[in-house]
């Protein structure tokens, strides 16, 4: 149980956001248990005042439940803190319903079998790792006798690689991603057309009581909630798998066709048909048409417009990261132009100044003095700036889940770990995640990445260690487990598991 000292306590309500079972309340500034508390000492760990003691004790009508290192004290009826495990009349049990299904989208195939055969989604976790699996099942496919070992495997090293599909500036990379004043990730790098957010890793797990945070983060967003992240210096993100980003409060639509070269590139020839220029802004490269081997390939020759940003090769410019066009600096369409050679251009020639995505375009008319200034838009540069948007994909978030099952989880699937490893790299075994195909990064460890789009909804928890929980699955032929020296002792069949949950329905 835990002991509140009413006098250290200043009713902040940092145990309360941070109790994953709602099982702790502040009433009149102090902070008071309720009847669902299962002792898993988050509360404790976080609190800045000392204010609560944890008092190891199973009393009358709780126990403890042993699946994972956190021990909580279950009262009869209540929740363990990763929600996966219920005190049920005087036993611990799983309280999900295991996720037979898979739901990978890689074809069966006789020698291997790419689907396995029950998903690892409400199997639990037996521990310590010594322990067989939970479930280790098999089933004849196609006259071949094939096993699934599943286990919902708590991984310390564990995160998320957050893709943002958007042109937008939202911070420098390495700046620091936080999550409710927490630090829970930073930002990576710049991919084709997005921004990259790597959130958690085995360092911000287990830093102090930040990694509560952490871990909740990263199953958030590998179960498609919505998080609130925070860049320093920088923006403000909502994330959502398989949504649009939100960034500082404005919803993100079209991810760019290309950077402001290739828009040249792939539109030079409708371009040149409605304006004498076209300046492509874009955060990476700017694009400039007559001077781009793309104008002269479709006959245009240099008109002596020079471009915001600083000179690449022909027709192409840097510029600086900023909040205004294409995730430029430029704000104002006009400031696009840097200036004019008028013994190349004349007065009434037309600059179109658009974003990659054409969201945002303007139309520009040369003065006689060579400034420019902006005219309303006629229907065919409107076309031809359409022609650019109806290209473009829609901007989406999508996450990447990262683990290493290279460790300790190895346990419960043979005693011969490193024979599991190796049958691994050699795909002579099938590894998903709650049924989704991984990939398996070279080199040594079983360290694996999977689109959680694809996994089963809802698959991941995660336990006060901190950790977050994979439901991993690993199939193979009957012969290759023996080969491993697996538990198969323990091996059901899927017909036996499937008539055993019916019954405990
Ligand atoms: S010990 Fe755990 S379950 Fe109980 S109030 Fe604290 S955080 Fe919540
Ligand atoms: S967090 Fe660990 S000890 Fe608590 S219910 Fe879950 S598996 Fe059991």
């Amino acid at each position: 149980m835990i002991e509140v000292i009413l006098d250290k306590c200043i009713g902040c309500k940092i145990c309360v956001k941070n109790c994953p079972l709602d099982a702790i309340e502040v009433v009149d500034r102090k902070a008071r248990l309720k009847d669902n508390c299962v002792t898993c000492g988050i509360c404790v760990r976080v609190c800045p005042k000392d204010a609560l003691e944890k008092v190891e004790e199973v009393t009358g009508g709780t126990l403890r439940c042993t699946h994972c290192p956190v021990g909580c004290i279950i009262p009869e009826g209540k929740t363990g803190a990763c929600t996966r495990y219920t005190h049920s009349n005087g036993e611990i049990i799983r309280n999900r319903k295991l996720v037979v299904d898979a739901i990978t989208r890689v074809p069966e195939s006789i020698n291997l079998p790419y689907k396995p055969l029950i998903t690892a989604v409400g199997s639990g976790t037996e521990y310590p790792c010594c322990k067989p699996a939970p479930f280790i099942v098999q089933d004849n496919i196609q006259g071949v006798d094939v096993v699934t070992v599943v286990t919902e495997a708590p991984l310390s090293y564990s995160g998320a690689k957050v893709k943002i599909d958007t042109n937008m500036h939202i911070g420098e990379e390495g700046a620091k991603v936080k999550r409710d004043g927490k630090v829970v990730g930073m930002i990576t790098t710049e991919e084709y057309g997005a921004k990259m957010l790597t959130i958690g890793g085995a360092n911000l797990l287990s830093n102090g009581n930040d990694g509560f945070v952490v871990a909740r983060t990263i199953v958030d967003l590998s179960n498609g909630r919505r998080v609130i992240l925070k860049v320093d210096k920088g923006s403000t993100l909502e994330l959502q798998q398989g949504e649009a980003p939100v960034i500082d409060g404005v919803k993100e639509k079209l991810m760019r066709v290309g950077c402001g070269s290739a828009t040249i590139g792939l539109f030079a020839r409708h371009l040149a048909k409605v304006v004498n220029e076209a300046i492509v802004l874009d955060y990476h490269v700017i694009g400039l048409l007559s001077e781009h081997l793309a104008g002269e390939e479709v006959g245009l020759t240099y008109t002596g417009v020079v471009p915001y940003g600083v000179r690449s090769t022909r027709g192409r410019y840097f510029g600086q990261h900023g909040h205004g066009w294409g995730g430029t600096e430029i704000v104002n369409p006009v400031d696009a132009v840097a200036s004019v050679d008028m013994n190349r251009s004349k007065a009434g020639d037309t600059i179109l100044v658009t974003e990659t995505t054409g969201q945002k375009a303007a139309l520009l008319e040369i003065q006689e003095d060579g400034s420019v200034k902006e005219i309303p838009m006629t229907e065919e540069v409107l076309n031809a700036v359409k022609l650019i948007s109806d290209t473009c994909e829609e901007s989406v978030v999508s996450i990447i889940y990262t683990g290493g099952t290279g460790g300790s989880a190895r346990g419960g699937v043979t005693s011969f770990p490193r024979k599991l490893t190796d049958a691994i790299h050699k795909e002579e075994i099938n590894m998903t995640v709650a049924g989704a195909p991984v990939f398996i990064l070279p080199g040594g460890g079983i360290n694996f990445m999977v689109d959680v789009g694809k996994m089963v909804p809802e698959a991941t928890t995660w336990v006060p260690t901190p950790a977050t929980v994979a439901p991993v699955e690993y199939t193979m032929t009957r012969d290759k487990y023996e080969e491993l020296g697996g538990h198969t002792d323990k091996i059901i069949t899927k017909a036996e598991l499937l008539k055993r949950l019916e019954e405990e329905e």
